[in-house]
């Protein structure tokens, strides 16, 4: 499945060019001219990395970049920040803004996309394996082992990887489209309904000690994973 990436950046010859390298690198696209334009799209296009220019009109991309790695809804996603000159760089570097990465202008394709996929890879594996706990239900990738207080519950392939998708990312909105994208890939057709049939499922085999209520159904969105069972 191709890993989604939102481009800010308010030069349009830069910000073109740039989807259009990442496009022929495989990922798939959502793209801003400024903070606000992209604040407005993090919930929709949920991306897996921000690639953010460090000027922008408006809220600077530094301060958008403070902004994410504050909310707890947007802390895991990786930023890479663009910046026009190396000072520039080490500028950002020392307002420790958190991003993972910097890249400086003028950059190849080849290059940026090298970037962006050892700051994916660094970000993947860690997640990926680790055994995972929310209230006393453990998933564990390595093992594909899932445990409410210590008793084994029974998935089918499909919950598995959808519960394993939810609990690396908590308290974020995906919509039925999305989640098929992240969980099914976008290579295969399903219709939206078929998450919901999983999701039916899912919540049944967690109902034990009141786990299900983890998997909220947000209005005319889609579902959210909480972090905790309220
Ligand atoms: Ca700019």
């Amino acid at each position: 499945m191709a890993d989604t990436i939102l481009v800010v950046e308010d030069e349009s010859a830069i910000r073109e060019m740039v989807v259009f390298a990442l496009e022929r690198a495989g990922f798939s696209i959502v793209a801003a001219a400024d903070a606000a334009r992209a604040q407005a799209m993090i919930v929709e296009s949920a991306p897996d990395l921000v690639l953010l220019d460090w000027m922008l009109p408006g809220l600077s991309g530094v301060d958008f970049a403070r902004r994410l790695k504050k909310e707890e809804a947007t802390r895991q996603i990786p930023v890479i920040m663009l910046t026009a000159r190396s000072e520039e760089m080490d500028k950002v570097k020392g307002f420790e803004v958190g991003a993972d990465d910097y890249v400086t202008k003028p950059f190849s394709p080849r290059e940026l996309v090298a970037r962006i996929k050892a700051v994916l890879r660094r970000a993947a594996p860690e997640v990926n394996d680790k055994p995972m706990e929310v209230s006393g239900l453990w998933l564990d990738p390595g093992s594909h082992r899932v445990t409410i207080r210590g008793e084994a519950i029974d998935l089918g392939p499909t919950e598995f990887r959808l519960l394993h998708f939810f609990m690396r990312h908590p308290e974020r909105v995906y919509s039925r489209g999305q989640l098929l994208d992240k969980v099914w890939g976008n290579d295969v057709y399903i219709e939206e309904r078929t998450v919901d049939v999983h999701i039916r499922r899912l919540r049944k085999a967690l109902t034990t000690g009141g786990h299900d209520r983890l998997i909220q159904t947000v209005r005319g969105t889609g579902y959210r994973f909480s972090a905790k069972i309220s």
